[in-house]
């Protein structure tokens, strides 16, 4: 059994930063999360997008901004079970909580912080049945290494943010032909991505396939054909090398939502006029997973509710003692 002060559910960057804000007050974390690796969406959806609104950046890429988190908790010594999602939750006699994993790990604390974001990430996945065989070798539903594509032809399909996003970037960069099939001639995208995305359509850099869907797909020695279908029911074939299916992601708060915690349009309810405490004593909840009116889901605003949440979590931890805000300028970083 390990045992600590706060468990973290999610290792994006939210429970990231918790870990360090947690430090300043001497309280030890440990993170669990269902991905194999820490940054959360951000390592996992948008790892090369560069971010502009972190406060202290210009501009800073997902990824890198991970990696600074990583590097600022380090003297704290947080605790990692990853690959692992939190499924079970239960009061011991002594009042602490214990979190088992899918995979069996058994966590304790007498607070937990989730930090669970979107949830479990699951991609929206086109209805063919052999695709399952395709999965992370020909067809990806989230770009994580752009430069896989270098030189390749690849299919993008979608008319979301993220299917134009990319189409705009391989056209750009890397892949030597990009198509883009969608099942409408309507984009749900920003205005000035499907513009652009019109615009290289028209100079050829990349080919659009409108009202048309993929229907079917097969192996082509070291490629794939994809079968393509009209909205007239006409058929045709594209052979390339990978397919992106950019259908999003769908937000599933997964195990945590049979916790008894308040739930709200799939967010936790919180307390935010004191310190984002759900309606279980002793569980916060931070960051995207968490809802209160006015809620913004960006970064900047999981920091701010980490800090605040775990000036509430120490007086759970150290019932007899007080906590004096100190600057770190004073205290500087003390690490354990
Ligand atoms: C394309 C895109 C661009 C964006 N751009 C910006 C931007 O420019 N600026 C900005 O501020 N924000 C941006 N965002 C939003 C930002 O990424 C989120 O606000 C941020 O990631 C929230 O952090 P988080 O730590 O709360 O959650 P997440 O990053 O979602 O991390 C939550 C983690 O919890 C894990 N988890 C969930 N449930 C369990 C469980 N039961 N057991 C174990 N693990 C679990 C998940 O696997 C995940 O890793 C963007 C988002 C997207 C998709």
């Amino acid at each position: 059994m390990i045992k600590t002060d706060i468990i973290i559910i999610g290792a994006g960057p939210v429970g990231l930063f918790t870990v360090f804000e947690a430090g300043l007050l001497k309280l030890k974390c440990h993170l669990i999360d269902a991905l194999p690796q820490p940054g959360g969406q951000c390592a996992e959806i948008y790892p090369k997008k560069p971010i502009y609104d972190i406060p202290g950046y210009p501009s800073i890429l997902a990824s890198e901004l991970v990696d600074k988190l990583m590097k600022q908790i380090e003297p704290f010594n947080p605790g990692f079970t990853l690959g692992e999602t939190a499924q079970t939750i239960k009061k011991n006699s002594d009042g602490d909580f214990i979190i088992k994993t899918t995979q069996g790990t058994s966590i304790k604390a007498p607070v937990v912080a989730i930090a669970g974001g979107l949830g479990v990430f699951t991609p929206r996945k086109p209805n063919i049945s052999n695709l399952e065989s395709f999965e992370d070798d020909k067809v990806f539903y989230i770009v994580k290494e752009p430069s896989l594509f270098k030189d390749k032809e690849i299919v993008i399909s979608g008319g979301g943010d993220s299917a134009l996003d990319w189409a705009l970037f391989f056209a750009e960069n890397y892949a030597s032909d990009v198509k883009l099939i969608h099942r409408s001639d309507n984009f749900r995208a920003h205005n000035d991505s499907v513009q652009r995305a019109l615009d290289y359509s028209k100079q050829g850099k990349i080919k659009m396939i409108l009202n048309s869907q993929v229907s079917g797909i097969s192996k082509n020695e070291n490629k794939i054909t994809l079968d393509v279908q009209s909205k007239n029911n006409d058929l045709s074939k594209i052979n390339c090398d990978n397919w992106l299916p950019l259908f999003g992601l769908t937000p599933k708060i997964g195990p945590i939502g049979d916790w008894g915690l308040e739930i709200q349009k799939n967010a936790i309810k919180v307390d935010n006029a004191t310190d984002y405490s759900t309606n279980i004593d002793g569980i916060y909840a931070i960051g995207d997973v968490n809802t209160y009116p006015g809620k913004l889901k960006l970064i900047l605003c999981g920091f701010h509710e980490a800090a605040i949440m775990v000036q509430s979590a120490f007086k759970k931890v150290y019932p007899n003692k007080n906590n004096v805000l100190k600057y770190t300028t004073v205290t500087g970083i003390k690490g354990f």
